[in-house]
């Protein structure tokens, strides 16, 4: 099914959305096309213009391809941003958690975005963003309903069910990264304790290595990490992991059977059509997919399983900016007030 069948309110053929995706690290804009074509693509590492200023560099992009597809005499339609953390949508704000970009912790974004640039803006989280652009134009094209899980630093999440975007009463809808996989497991850094993420985020999966190495200065993963317990990294645990080195190996092991937990969650809960599993891990999972369905089996009704199409597609940068240009097709389509998108 096309996108301008499948929102409420279809736009025409060939507009063009802006997509922003606002990272801890980078930001990425691209003016992009209702049917997912990236025409103009700029990236900057989001704090540019220095410490607290990111606002100057997300609108200077934002300015910059929005100018860019002007000269291609394909004029934006609407603003769509994609940050990392819990939003207000329906107050168009950004939460209070955004640890990797503070200064737009509280901040009315949408409204901001809209004053300046004249063009109706949108703003969600960056998972959510993710999940509309899987659902609009990636592996769960046509499907009525899809569950993104995106371990990437932290383990964000996006739930679409039956055309719609869950979001919940407070925007914490689809947070499945910190449903716990252990209910007496270690504290967890949102406050709670035995999370998914402690298991299968980046930053989880390189906090247990270095827990499990800790005293042990002659453990083949701290060497592998030239001795530097801060250099276990996510990717690195896997490639050892891969090479047989058994510390590594026990640390994926409980990865996969974390993901395994909560696909079960996932399954006998909403029975999706698709799962997409991306973000910045997915790239690691890939090869380990059958021994997450397997984990999965050993939680999730068979059938329930059996009928979810579960896809790992590592993410990028062209697949965020796409996502955040789903979210403000979502909204158009959707007829939502551009600071009342709730
Ligand atoms: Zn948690």
């Amino acid at each position: 099914m096309d996108v301008a069948a499948r929102v409420a309110r279809p736009v025409s053929a060939g507009t063009v959305l802006l997509g922003v995706d606002v990272g801890g690290t980078t930001t990425a804009v691209g003016a992009v096309t209702a049917e997912g074509e990236v025409l103009v693509d700029r990236l900057a590492p989001t704090h540019t213009a220095g410490p607290g200023r990111a606002l100057e560099t997300i609108v200077g992009l934002i300015e910059s391809v929005g100018e860019a597809a002007r000269r291609l005499g394909r004029p934006p339609h609407a603003v769509g941003v994609g940050v990392p953390g819990p939003v207000d949508t329906a107050a168009g704000r950004v939460g209070e958690h955004v640890p990797h970009v503070p200064e737009l912790a509280g901040r009315p974004l949408a409204a901001e975005l809209r004053a300046r640039l004249g063009l109706p803006a949108f703003v969600d989280n960056d998972v959510n963003a993710l999940a509309l652009g899987e659902w609009m134009f990636g592996v769960g094209r046509g499907a009525r309903s899809l569950v993104v899980l995106a371990p990437g630093t932290g383990f964000g999440a996006g739930i679409v069910l039956d055309g719609r975007l869950v979001r919940g009463v407070a925007g914490f809808g689809g947070e499945l990264g910190h449903t716990p996989v252990k209910f007496d497991g270690p504290p967890c850094w949102c406050g709670g304790r035995g999370c998914l993420a402690l298991y299968a985020s980046g930053r989880g999966i390189a906090e247990a290595a270095r827990a499990r190495v800790a005293g042990h200065a002659d453990a083949p993963l701290l060497r592998a990490a030239g001795g530097d317990p801060l250099a276990i990294t996510a990717a690195l645990v896997f490639e050892r992991a891969a090479a047989g080195e058994p510390v590594a190996a026990a640390v994926v092991d409980e990865a996969c059977r974390a993901l395994g937990a909560v696909l079960g969650t996932v399954v006998n809960g909403l029975n999706p059509e698709v799962v997409v599993i991306t973000g910045g891990v997915a790239a690691s999972l890939a090869a380990l997919e059958a021994r997450i369905l397997r984990a999965a089996g050993e939680y999730a009704f068979a059938r329930a399983l059996a009928t979810t199409r579960v896809a790992i597609v590592p993410g990028d940068k062209r697949t965020s900016m796409r996502g955040a240009a789903a979210l403000a097709l979502y909204e158009l389509g959707r007829g939502a007030a551009p600071e009342r998108a709730g």
